[in-house]
């Protein structure tokens, strides 16, 4: 980014503001994100304690009918006895997971106790359930339910299963709880670590462009029309704001050029005609001249000249000003230029040049009087600027969407190099050559202004075998 030279002590000031607005985007991310672990770390904790507690009573429930099926499975019907030893297996792989097992025949007589097979670990398996669960804020107690044990659907026996309930969470559901804490904690801690990172990067960003259009905003505010924004930032929206400040600066710029130049080219002006009616005057005064009829029709013709430049100018002022409010109107361009060479012919005859116009009726939504004043004025510099026995040519052409006017002579031309800057306020190709033949270099001015009040272009040509054409478009609009 390119700024030219902006002083130590503004530039510690950018600093401070990107220092503050880093920080302001690293926290605001921070936040955001210690809002969604604290969200997720709430969410989590719901999840376990409804749908896991949930999840873990169905599977008491499943684990101890699958004990009772394991268990009619260990009973032989034609024997009519059970094999114990399987039965001791489900009962101690049961005590171990923490479910306390009491067997019993359909006649009611205890086949397998698991109180009375191992008491001392019995108790110490109860034990390790309610400290486990205590430890978690539970507060439970050892519950009994008894269910039917089938063998091929004939009812065998029964079985009591005690397990602390509600629920209880075994070895594997605790280490299962502790990953998946342990995974929040860690990416919690990552994301923060990640989303500061990511503040300061985007913070960065967005900071130094924001800070730096601010500070150039600041500038231009002051009058430093030159300074620009000189690199693109990696933003889109950034990009354009960019661009935008640019434009106006140069804008800005153009524009404070065009006044200064419009106060010298004014005071030049002004002063040509005003140094030689004085030094007339001073000398008739004095006496040095004889104050003849000519001398004073000199100075009174320079009188007049700068009485047609004030003129002009108000003319000009008038119509930037009124341009705003053209009274639009469907208008043939023919019928106008048809018009305007009628009021012409007597000037035209006057040079002895052949005035012709062709083309076609071309109507068109804009102001009737704003394009006469158009015709008038670039007919009138075709006729000023034909030397004797030329001719000036208007064609009025119909386009889908807009009518042009085009006015051609085989006049003293215009240099190339100088054919865009002819539209400028008191430009003159020559400007010797042209104070003779009395133009203030302020028609062409008023025909772009009006030109570009309609939205219209207008455009001039010339070649160096001499002439030059003028051509004007106006959009048809509403027509
Ligand atoms: P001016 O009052 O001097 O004619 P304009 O703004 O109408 O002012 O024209 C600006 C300058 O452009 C003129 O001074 C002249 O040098 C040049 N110019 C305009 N029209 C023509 C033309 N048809 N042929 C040659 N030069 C022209």
């Amino acid at each position: 980014m390119y700024l030219p030279s902006p002083d130590a002590g503004t530039s510690s000031e950018v600093n401070k503001v990107i220092h503050r607005l880093k920080t302001q985007l690293a926290l605001s991310i921070l936040l955001i994100l210690l809002m969604t672990i604290a969200l997720i770390g709430l969410s989590s904790n719901w999840f376990i304690s409804h749908e896991f507690v949930k999840y873990i009573q169905e599977q008491e429930h499943i684990r101890s009918e699958n004990i009772s099926v394991d268990l009619g499975r260990q009973y032989d019907p034609l024997k009519k006895s059970w094999n114990l030893d399987y039965v001791h297996i489900i009962g101690m792989y049961s005590l171990y997971d923490g479910y306390i097992l009491k067997v019993s025949d359909e006649e009611g007589t205890v086949i397998w106790d698991a109180e009375n097979h191992d008491m001392s670990l019995c108790g110490k398996v109860m034990d390790e359930v309610s400290t486990r669960m205590e430890n978690r804020g539970e507060q439970g107690s050892f519950i009994t339910h008894t269910y039917a044990i089938f063998q091929e659907e004939q009812k065998v026996g029964n079985v009591s299963v005690t397990y602390y309930g509600p629920y209880f969470l075994s070895e594997h559901d605790f280490s299962f709880l502790k990953t998946m804490n342990t995974v929040l904690v860690v990416a919690s801690v990552l994301a923060g670590v990640a989303s500061v990172f990511v503040g300061f990067l985007l913070a960065r960003r967005i900071a130094r462009p924001v800070t730096r259009t601010a500070y150039i905003a600041k500038q231009i505010a002051e009058g430093n029309y030159e300074i620009r924004f000189e690199q693109a930032t990696k933003t889109q929206e950034l990009n354009e704001l960019v661009t935008a400040i640019n434009h106006m600066a140069e804008a800005l710029s153009k524009q404070e050029n065009l006044r200064k130049r419009l106060t010298t080219d004014m005071a030049h002006e002004l002063r040509t005609p005003l140094t030689a009616v004085g030094s007339h005057l001073e000398a008739m005064i004095e006496g040095l001249w004889e104050a003849t009829p000519e001398r004073l029709k000199s100075c009174h013709d320079e009188v007049k000249r700068l009485g047609t430049l004030v003129a002009d100018l108000e003319r000009l002022a008038k119509i930037e000003d009124e341009n705003l409010l053209l009274d639009k109107t469907k208008m043939d361009l023919l019928e106008v230029v048809g018009i305007v060479m009628e009021n012409m012919k007597a000037e035209a005859e006057k040079k002895k040049l052949s005035l012709r116009v062709s083309g076609v009726v071309s109507v068109v939504y804009a102001d009737k009087a704003r394009m006469h004043q158009v015709v008038t004025n670039l007919l009138s510099n075709a006729i000023k600027y034909t030397p004797e026995g030329g001719s000036v040519t208007v064609e009025v052409l119909d386009q889908s969407d807009c009518g042009v006017v085009k006015v051609t002579d085989t006049g003293i031309g215009i240099p190339e190099q100088e054919l865009p800057l002819v539209f400028e306020r008191f430009y003159r190709t020559d400007k010797s050559r042209n104070r003779k033949l009395g133009g203030a270099g302020i028609g062409l001015t008023i025909v772009k202004s009006i030109i570009a009040a309609h939205a219209g272009t207008v455009s001039a040509e010339s070649d160096a075998s001499g002439g030059s054409s003028f051509t004007i478009r106006i959009p048809k609009g509403d027509v």
